[in-house]
């Protein structure tokens, strides 16, 4: 399984001060489902508390999350708590700043191995972050992706993560399904 998603990834860090697995103290990192916790928790043995955390919102901002993004339609009918996963000295529990995540690619949430792809509210798909065309600029924000801002084009972010729009399109259902049983407890 390779560490990391795309070959930006490994220059990610050096390239834009750090990667999406390191989120500043205001940020949070991935939610995930149940089904995500359940595949991590048999690969690893880990309990669930030692990886994820919950966070309470508010019934508005639950509902307009769900609107604006509609691949997590459904995520909070069991009410408004998200479950993320936990960050630790500045990164995920699971990132090993030299190899990458330490979780194989069939046992990430689902939400790791889409990004940064992800479905708009209209059914398009785009990217979840900005490209800032200017490296400095890029580092600067503290939000951007390497592999966005090396591509030209949606084809070479795709083809920077060795993946297809159809293989991103059947990720996304997978999230869409599992988001959906989240929710229903
Ligand atoms: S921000 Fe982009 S290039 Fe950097 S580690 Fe994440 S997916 Fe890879
Ligand atoms: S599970 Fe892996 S890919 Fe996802 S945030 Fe953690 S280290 Fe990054």
């Amino acid at each position: 399984m390779k560490p990391f998603q795309s070959p930006a990834c490994a220059r990610c860090a050096k390239a834009l001060g750090k990667t999406c697995c390191e989120p500043s103290p205001h940020e949070h990192l991935a939610m995930v489902t149940r089904a995500d916790i359940a595949r991590i928790v048999a690969h690893t043995g880990l309990p669930a508390r030692r990886f994820t955390q919950e966070e309470g919102v508010s019934e508005a901002g639950a509902a307009d999350f769900e609107a604006r993004w509609p691949l997590y339609r459904g995520y909070f009918r069991r009410g408004p708590v998200r479950t993320t996963l936990l960050a630790r000295a500045g990164a995920c529990v699971f990132l090993d700043r030299t190899r990458g995540c330490t979780l194989p690619m069939d046992v990430r949430p689902i939400a790791c191995r889409l990004y940064p792809f992800d479905k708009w509210a209209d059914g398009s798909w785009s990217l979840t972050v900005g490209r800032y065309g200017d490296l400095a600029v890029a580092r600067a924000e503290g939000t951007a992706c390497l592999a966005v801002e090396e591509a030209e084009s949606m084809e070479d972010v795709l083809a920077a993560f060795g993946t297809t729009h159809e293989a991103v399109e059947a990720l996304g259902a997978q999230l869409a399904e599992e988001a959906r049983s989240h929710g229903r407890g």
